[in-house]
């Protein structure tokens, strides 16, 4: 006889959206495949995997090409497979029973979940109206509640909105805690604080493969800190967590580093569409706030959110529904004049 234990007997698998739609824009994924010459690399480079061996533990190749692209040195990143499992990892193995976390509401909320599974007490501290974070404020919680861990995305999912380096430095200097800092959307704004990594004891810093590099598929994330948690991450691992078609496939997209600068900018482009497009509209509308954005994509609140989720849905257009909010990603120029256009013709009914 078993019974699930508390914590798991009322957990359910994650489900994506299910359904198919000709444009999908609520997982801030990057918008377009690989180009052909990068896919053709990558199919030169099938080949010379060998497929009866484990995979390199360290990822060594996949890190160098990683760490060339970001200018920073390869002994302080590890390769997780996807970001997910480096937070659940650091979240389970850095912190011990009885030690408390501290996220932010609203967040990308794998942070809060994974805290439940590792039997960590965490804690919320509440963003203001417009949805910004207060880091002085954010300071005195994490000192005064003797938090050991604290952890947010800059710039933030689902919000858009992000601290500038010199508040997140503030931030790290400030607090008694391990502070990670996940810049999985950094790629599309200018506040990383990846060159300082070698300065702190107390900071680790999540990239992801997912968003900008366009290789969600792949499952790639990675973990910055200074050597001696670099090392002790390595250690808690599990020894083949990162396949080996991902780190030859890996390698050679961090080494594109023209198609990524090109990409970035064309993503920019399309979320500046997508916000213009998206503040005319809530214009002649009083229930519509459109919050700024440093990401990829656009958040924005009505009370009607569910109805025009709805409506967006029957034109084949899927956004992230988020309660009385939507967040919208940043498509291809045509997604963007697709799903502002489908907007239009909602409002204008
Ligand atoms: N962090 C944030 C803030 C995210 O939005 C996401 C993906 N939605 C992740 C981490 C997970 O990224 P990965 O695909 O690398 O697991």
């Amino acid at each position: 006889m078993y019974q699930l234990n508390d914590k798991i007997k009322n957990l359910v698998p994650y489900e994506p959206i299910s359904g198919t739609y000709d444009i999908r824009l609520d997982a801030n994924e990057c918008p377009v495949n690989l180009p052909d010459d990068i896919r053709a690399q990558l199919k030169e480079r099938l080949d010379e995997i060998a497929f009866n061996r484990y995979p390199d533990p360290l990822a060594e190749r996949l890190i160098n090409s990683f760490a060339e692209y970001y200018g920073v040195d390869p002994e302080f990143v590890t390769a997780g497979n996807g970001s997910d499992e480096l937070i659940f990892l650091i979240e389970s193995a850095f912190l011990q029973k009885g030690d408390k976390m501290l996220v932010v509401a609203p967040d990308f909320s794998m942070y809060n979940f994974y805290s439940s599974i590792c039997e960590v007490k965490c804690e919320s501290f509440l963003k203001g109206d417009d949805l910004e974070i207060d880091v002085d404020a954010l300071i005195n919680t994490v000192n005064s509640e003797g938090i050991d861990l604290v952890i947010f995305s800059n710039p933030c999912n689902p919000t858009g909105k992000g601290i500038t380096r010199a508040e997140a430095e503030k931030l790290v200097r400030r607090v008694n805690a391990l502070v990670i800092l996940d810049e999985a959307y950094m790629d599309f704004w200018t506040e990383s604080l990846l060159d300082k990594i070698g300065e702190y004891s107390n900071l680790i810093i999540f990239r992801t493969a997912s968003k900008l590099v366009g290789a969600a598929a792949l499952r790639l994330g990675f973990a910055v800190a200074n050597p001696v948690i670099s090392r002790a991450i390595k250690a808690v691992k599990s020894p083949y967590n990162v396949n080996s078609i991902s780190q030859a496939f890996g390698e050679i997209i961090y080494s594109n580093k023209e198609y990524l600068k090109n990409r970035q900018k064309t993503i920019v482009n399309c979320k500046e569409m997508l916000y213009n497009g998206l503040v005319e509209i809530a214009g002649g509308q009083s229930d519509i706030t459109v919050y700024s954005s440093v990401a990829n994509f656009v958040f924005m609140k009505t009370s009607r959110s569910r109805e025009i989720w709805e409506y967006l849905k029957s034109k084949s257009i899927v956004v992230r529904l988020m309660g009385e909010y939507l967040r919208i990603t940043a498509g291809t120029d045509e997604e963007v004049s697709a799903v502002l256009s489908a907007l239009g013709e909602y409002f204008s009914r």
